[in-house]
């Protein structure tokens, strides 16, 4: 399964999963049909699902006309979100699984952002390959999403979920956000020193116009502060010693950052 990045609208991904073999391809939250449909066309490949995480506008916006140039496909969501997102067939709960091509993805319920938010988990099949999770707007590379529909225990319950997946897991997430999550992250975290390194890499990829997605798990775990709520130096700084308490905070001082 080959992934391809599309960037679209201002700081959006979408992301194609492509089968060769088959010619077969799926898109994660297509913001937009138009890349998607030009790229099918290049590769010559045909659409056969549509994964969304969560409602936003900005992750489905392009189901309708995708269906329209290729009404076979299967469009997925989660079962909360039902209503919400245009041509979903398929209501997906903790635990379900999905397919495309060899790939299965193992589906996990993450509320938080909104109520009904998932992410697809694709497990390494063979030796030498790595999980792929695609998380939407849940974890983000250096930071997460804001609270729109969920509580603090939720998004904590969520992203723990997520960061119990192995360390070499890439995460494709939807938004490219990562310089600003990182330099928010130095400020309450500024001792971390892989997080140091890690803000200069970005820094000078993004000067590039390089794309930060996907990351490793594996780095999200040693320096974005939304996975970090129970390190007692981020626990101190917000003088709690509670996890969801301190993500609380952690995330309040986001909002205002
Ligand atoms: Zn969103
Ligand atoms: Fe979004």
């Amino acid at each position: 399964m080959q992934i391809l990045r599309l960037p679209v609208l201002l700081n959006n991904y979408i992301f194609l999963l492509y089968e060769a073999d088959f010619k077969i391809a799926s898109v994660v939250d297509p913001a937009e049909a138009d890349p998607v449909l030009q790229c099918l066309h290049e590769l010559d490949a045909q659409l056969v699902a549509i994964f969304n995480t969560h409602h936003h506008g900005d992750h489905v916006g392009g189901n309708t006309q995708l269906l329209q140039a290729f009404p076979q496909a299967t469009v997925y969501g989660g079962a909360e979100d039902r209503g919400r997102i245009p041509g979903q067939k398929v209501f997906l709960q903790e635990g379900d699984r999905v397919t495309f091509g060899n790939r299965r993805a193992e589906v996990l319920f993450v509320p938080g952002h909104t109520r009904a938010h998932i992410a697809y988990y694709f497990p390494p099949v063979q030796s030498g390959e790595v999980g792929e999770l695609f998380c939407g707007d849940t974890l983000f590379a250096g930071g997460c999403g804001r609270l729109f529909e969920g509580t603090p225990t939720q998004m904590v319950n969520s992203l723990g979920k997520l960061r119990d997946l192995p360390d070499s897991t890439r995460v494709w997430c939807a938004h490219e956000y990562t310089l600003n999550n990182l330099k928010f992250a130095l400020t309450i975290d500024e001792e971390n020193t892989d997080l140091q390194n890690r803000f200069e890499m970005v820094k000078a990829m993004r000067e590039r116009l390089e794309s930060t997605i996907p990351s490793l798990l594996g780095e999200e775990k040693q320096t974005n502060p939304f996975l970090r709520w129970d390190q007692p130096s981020l626990q101190a700084r917000v003088k709690s010693q509670d996890a969801v308490q301190t993500f609380a905070k952690l995330r309040g001082m986001k909002d205002q950052f």
